[in-house]
């Protein structure tokens, strides 16, 4: 069991999705060949990655969620806080994985994803631990250019700056000030909080695409037990890992600029300096980020992370898909 096991701080799932219809047409060729029962991919020829686990793509969301995700929750009720994160390019099945189109109506379908398959289980749980109370909230945020925007505010805006802090508390440890946090008590109560992010997450993408592919979208989930203890869970769908080609105005400025996502860049580091035995001890760089900020707790230490590598099998993505798969190997 992951929670017996705190010498591995993050663990690694590469997700391969099948092609979609656009690059079967497109004649798209699979690059990526996978090793049954191991977990490994093979990218060209040659080259092999092996990763805590790596889903082909015949692998269903029940696995990934069983074997991968489940672990982090059994942790999540003993009191300490959880990660998951997923990484990859625009299109890889980030969304798709943590369940960030989910709607009431898929209920029973086998693509629901990671967040709503991890409500059901803790409710579930809940019911066994009729022993100790149990309250439960939850907040979804994005991340957008380095300001904070709120998934559960109606009147949520990319346009207006939001007056969301992060603040450290010496016993509480990071707090979102502004932020709403509902208090949840069942099941379609907490799914309901995700629709309704989701599709202030979607009315915003519509109007700029772009800008959504470059957000981080953070669902939080806060366990406080009757004896005071308090642990969170946050489900992280980042924002696309592809390089960024700058507009045309700011190329003027910046010949040739790209820009990478500070986020995604300080995440890297951050993780890779918790991975690093040598490093054990150091000082790790959360403070560069809004995204690392506010993971900040629940990122080492005594909690749990998983990262869910997602790629795709096109060889027209293959320089992408190699960064990703590098990316992930870093922070193993
Ligand atoms: P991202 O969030 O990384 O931009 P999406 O989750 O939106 O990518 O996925 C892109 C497309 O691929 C969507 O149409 C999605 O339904 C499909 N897709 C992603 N992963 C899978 C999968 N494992 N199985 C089937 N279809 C998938
Ligand atoms: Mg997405």
């Amino acid at each position: 069991m992951l929670e017996d096991d705190k010498s591995i701080p993050v663990r690694v799932a590469l997700r391969c999705r099948p092609l979609v219809t656009k690059e079967i047409n497109e004649g798209c060729q699979t690059c990526l060949t996978f090793v049954p029962g191991d977990p490994q991919v093979i990218v060209g020829i040659e080259k092999a990655f092996t990763y805590d686990y790596v889903f082909d793509p015949t692998t269903e969301q029940e696995e990934v969620f069983n074997s991968a995700v489940s672990p982090l929750l059994c942790g999540l009720f003993k009191g300490y806080h959880a990660t998951v994160l997923a990484y990859g390019q625009t299109g890889s099945g980030k969304t798709f994985s943590m369940g960030g189109t989910y709607t009431s109506a898929q209920e029973n379908e086998p693509t629901v994803g990671v967040i709503p398959r991890v409500v059901r289980m803790i409710f579930q749980e809940r019911e066994k631990h009729t022993d100790c109370e149990f309250s439960l909230a939850v907040s979804y945020l994005e991340i957008y250019n380095e300001d904070i925007l709120d998934l559960l505010c109606p009147s949520v805006s990319k346009d207006k700056p939001s007056n969301i802090n992060i603040r450290e508390d010496p016993k509480e440890g990071i707090k979102i000030v502004g932020l709403t946090e509902r208090e949840v008590f069942s099941a379609n109560e907490m799914v309901g909080c995700l629709e309704l992010g989701n599709s202030a997450r979607t009315v915003g993408s519509t109007a700029m695409n772009a800008a959504s592919s470059r957000s981080h979208a953070i669902f939080t989930i806060t366990l406080e037990q009757s004896d005071n203890v308090v642990s969170k869970l946050h489900l992280v769908d980042l924002a696309g890992s592809e390089r960024q080609k700058k507009t045309k105005a700011e190329g003027d400025r910046l010949k040739e600029g790209i820009s990478i996502n500070r986020g995604l860049l300080s995440l890297g580091n951050v993780i890779s300096a918790l991975g690093d035995e040598n490093k054990k001890g150091t000082f790790v760089p959360y403070r560069d980020s809004k995204l690392t900020r506010l993971l900040q707790d629940s990122l080492g230490g005594n909690s749990h992370t998983l990262m869910i590598a997602c790629v795709s099998p096109a060889d027209s993505n293959i320089e992408e898909t190699i960064n990703t798969l590098r990316y992930a190997d870093r922070a193993r």
